[in-house]
């Protein structure tokens, strides 16, 4: 578990390219090309999954998802170091430190739709005695034209079936057409999945970025359940269309709360300069952000993956997750 990476936040090593020095890094096992077709690198997938210490283990599996360039990545970096330093009080880091690791960025980059997983699984002992395997998985999106939302339905559908919790990150606020995303990539998912009396899916986390109501919710979780609960509210004088959306969403997962985020401040949303470093990041953002990794990720409430009420180790996710690319392949 090294973790001093020099370099600022500018990871494109693709992964047939062997790790240069063996250090962590992320490796894009789903690429959606441009012909919309998906590509699976079986291989990279199978040396993380299948590596000796971590194949047998339960695994649980945590991907963060939604649109383009609304700070994924910038957090996933976040949830690594706490990965890293788990058992430290200062797990998030010097005030200097840039912040590496998933690639994050401003700016024009070329926008690819995909998945990337973590090269390094991470073995932490849960407070039941349990020892389980811990797998980051990014995940990449745009959303915006018709065809790119069809690839991009599809990457969040994968990545919901086959982590433990989904955080879903958005901007500003729960606006209806995210929840009618939602809706849609949730279909795609439970269409692709044998039909069973449990919920398909397991967490759901709404992320909501740069939330400026904190008078009427605050910041924080319990700010967010409040918020959630008036979101996803079914009335009666609801139009169909909005309790349907809604009735959906409450089907498809067993948990499901909400978390808000104080905007991180002018230089981590617009300085091109900016290389990640605390000092430059709002206090409010630091605060909220010990408070949300650890909740997220904390040994204690880390969710086995269950797929049918079984319990999944790393070689079994392995093989669902070759066997849900084929029905989107089909
Ligand atoms: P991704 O495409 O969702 O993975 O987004 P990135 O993590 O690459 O971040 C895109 C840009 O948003 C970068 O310039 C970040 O500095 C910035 N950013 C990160 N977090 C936040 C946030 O919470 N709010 C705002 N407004 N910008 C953010
Ligand atoms: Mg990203």
């Amino acid at each position: 578990g090294e973790w001093s990476l020099s370099d600022k936040n500018v990871y494109d090593w693709s992964s047939e390219e062997e790790e240069p020095d063996g250090r962590a890094r992320p490796i894009q096992v789903l690429l959606v090309k441009d012909d919309h077709t998906f590509e699976l690198d079986e291989t990279a997938l199978s040396r993380i999954l299948l590596a000796e210490e971590v194949r047998d283990r339960e695994v649980v599996a945590i991907s963060v998802a939604g649109a383009f360039r609304k700070g994924k990545s910038f957090l996933m970096d976040f949830m690594l170091r706490y990965m890293y330093n788990q058992a430290s009080e200062t797990w998030l880091g010097d005030s200097d430190e840039p912040l590496t690791g998933f690639s994050w960025r401003g700016g024009s980059e070329r926008e690819t739709t995909g998945i990337q997983i973590w090269s390094e699984v991470f073995l932490v002992d849960k407070p039941d005695g349990t020892k389980v395997a811990v797998l980051l998985m990014d995940t990449q999106g745009t959303f915006d034209s018709q065809s790119t939302l069809r690839d991009s339905a599809t990457v969040f559908a994968l990545s919901t079936m086959i982590s433990s919790m989904q955080v879903y990150n958005i901007s500003q606020n729960v606006q209806e057409d995210d929840l009618q995303h939602l809706q849609l990539f949730t279909e795609y998912g439970r269409l692709a999945m044998e039909e069973t009396f449990l919920k398909p899916f397991q967490s759901m986390i709404f992320l909501v970025r740069d939330w400026s109501f904190p008078y009427e919710f605050p910041y924080g979780q319990e700010g967010g359940m409040k918020f959630l609960e008036k979101r996803l509210k079914i009335s009666e004088n609801q139009h169909e269309e909005l309790q349907n959306v809604r009735k959906h969403i409450h089907s498809c997962f067993t948990n499901i709360s909400c978390f808000l985020m104080p905007h991180p401040g002018l230089k981590v949303a617009t300085n091109p300069l900016f290389d990640g470093r605390l000092k430059e990041i709002d206090g409010e953002f630091t605060n909220n952000l010990k408070v949300l990794v650890p909740w997220l990720l904390s040994p204690r409430n880390i969710d086995v993956k269950e797929i049918n009420g079984s319990k999944i180790t790393c070689r079994g996710l392995l093989e669902y997750f070759k066997a849900y690319i084929k029905i989107y392949q089909g």
